[in-house]
């Protein structure tokens, strides 16, 4: 017999032994049962290896023998020891979706912290309105800001705004999702979930480099993993190593496509007494010492397309310069670096870098910190979602804005954007493995739990009836009459993160 599933607005009727669209819900002997385990963090767990699955204890005595390929649970339930409910936390991982928005979330948690009665409502949102912001440690060119991202030739978001030593990428967003070709919305969708799971993706900038991202890893820019984030600006690695350069070169030029720094007209020369070198840059000058545009972006020296430093100067003052000159030029990175000195005809031949030089170029690649990508989510809990926590949801806005409330996604601490709704953003590193999945809407789907004072719950209209103590949860499951998770996964908690009860949120 088919049951309907309900949890998202696909409805999918599914037939006995069978899985819905988004292989998350299955048919059980004719209940409708979420395959997933629910993830519950356990600070007694020294290892950050899982514990083998067990069942809710009401769950593992309902199973049935498995059809057709549809998981079962473990025929081990727990155990039933009583914890410390100071040392559990259910996460919304595997909690199940609460659609239509009116149900009461399948966890509404009651525990005692540091003798303070508290609640956590737990819960999955489905996601239209989401996306992920990428930063990549790279001076490397990647592509012209506002550039189109492609992911199996599908628009899957754009180049933003580059900040200090990263490119950064915005992927997926509901134009993506929802505004385009069925394929478009399929291709992001599930682009957003690996990402979001830590896996890693291709993509194609256009008019830009091919790119292989993983979160927590370094990025593959056109087939070369990146190896060092720049030390700074040009004009910043002249303000570091000034003093050290001093004595050892008459001129020291650090290439870079934003700033690039010329020591002797810089500031920093300025102030150790440094003579003018008669050196004339190429590019835009910006203030002493500080030049715009030498080259074009590229991936050669300091995010340039030059392969050639010498490209960017344009000449040498016969009045100032001298022969016998010495000239280092080097990358924001120290991964390029020459040494020149000047001859008769004021031009600059390549000479052997001295060992005292070279430490210093050398120490300019020991300051740049390895090159990461790192993935944060953007998710907007301000819609129907709240429904689940409480019937008059503005007040649940209110009071994650008036800091009663801890939003955390997995466990994981969110950033809430100041404003209006439940803007949050969170690291995907520091949320367990595999917390989003997907429902063919398409949507993403992401773990959110607000914690919060029992008596703080109570104020703001939360379902306070479906309030849980955690034993009882640990026992028996959601009190979601179909759809319940049958399987807990037991996980240490990141050591990055603080416990998600009795922390401040973290507000804009
Ligand atoms: S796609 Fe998944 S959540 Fe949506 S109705 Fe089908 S089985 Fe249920």
């Amino acid at each position: 017999m088919k049951i309907a599933c309900n949890a998202c607005p696909l409805l999918c009727q599914i037939s006995d032994g069978r899985t819905g669209a988004c292989d998350r819900y299955a048919n059980q002997g004719g209940a409708l049962v979420r395959l997933d385990p629910v993830v519950i963090l356990n600070r007694a767990l020294k290892s950050a290896d899982p514990i083998p699955l067990v069942s809710f204890a009401s769950s593992a005595a309902a199973s049935s023998s498995d059809t057709n390929g549809v998981a079962q649970p473990s025929s081990e339930p727990w155990s039933g020891n009583i914890l410390a409910s100071q040392d559990v936390f259910v996460t919304g991982v595997g909690a199940s979706t609460t659609y239509p928005d009116y149900k009461p979330a399948p966890f509404i948690v009651g525990s005692l912290h540091e003798g303070v009665d508290m609640v956590t409502v737990v819960t999955e949102g489905i996601f239209s309105y989401c996306s992920l912001k990428v930063k990549i440690d790279t001076d490397r060119y990647l592509g012209p800001e506002q550039a189109n991202v492609l992911c199996r030739g599908e628009v899957v978001g754009h180049v933003t705004t580059a900040e200090y030593g990263s490119q950064m990428l915005s992927l997926g967003g509901v134009h993506h999702l929802t505004g385009g070709s069925k394929k478009e919305g399929r291709v992001t969708m599930e682009m957003m979930q690996a990402l979001g799971n830590k896996q890693a993706m291709a993509l194609t900038i256009e008019g830009g480099a091919e790119l292989v991202i993983q979160a927590g890893r370094a990025p593959i820019v056109n087939g070369v993993a990146e190896q060092r984030m720049r030390v700074g600006c040009g004009s910043a690695a002249i303000g570091i190593f000034a003093q050290q350069f001093l004595g050892l070169a008459d001129e020291v030029v650090v290439v870079d496509d934003h700033i690039t720094g010329v020591l002797t007209e810089h500031q920093a020369g300025k102030c150790l007494n440094m003579p003018s070198s008669g050196i004339i840059m190429r590019g835009r000058r910006s203030t002493p010492g500080r030049y715009f545009q030498v080259a074009n972006p590229g991936i050669g020296w300091g995010g340039t397309d030059i392969a050639d430093p010498l490209a960017i100067i344009e000449g040498w003052d016969p009045d100032i310069a001298k022969p016998g000159l010495k000239l280092l030029m080097t990358s924001t990175t120290g991964e390029h670096a020459s040494w020149y000195v000047l001859d008769d005809q004021l031009r600059p031949q390549e000479c052997s870098m001295p060992a005292a030089v070279r430490a210093v170029v050398d120490r300019i690649g020991e300051n740049c910190e390895p090159s990461m990508t790192s993935i944060l989510f953007v998710g907007g809990a301000g819609g129907s979602l709240r429904a689940g926590v409480t019937d008059n949801p503005v007040m649940l806005t209110r009071a994650i804005k008036n800091a009663l409330v801890n939003v955390t996604c997995g466990g994981a601490p969110a950033y809430v954007w100041p404003g209006g709704g439940i803007t949050v953003m969170v690291d995907v590193l520091r949320m367990p493995d595999n917390s989003f999945g997907t429902v063919p809407t398409p949507a993403i789907v992401a773990p959110f739990e607000f914690s919060m004072r029992a008596d703080d719950y109570a104020k703001l209209g939360g379902h306070t009836a479906h309030i849980r103590d955690l034993q009882q949860v640990l026992r028996d499951g959601s009190w979601h009459s179909d759809g319940a998770p049958l399987k807990l996964q037991w996980l240490a908690p990141s050591q990055d993160n603080p416990w998600p009860l009795g922390q401040p949120p973290l507000l804009g």
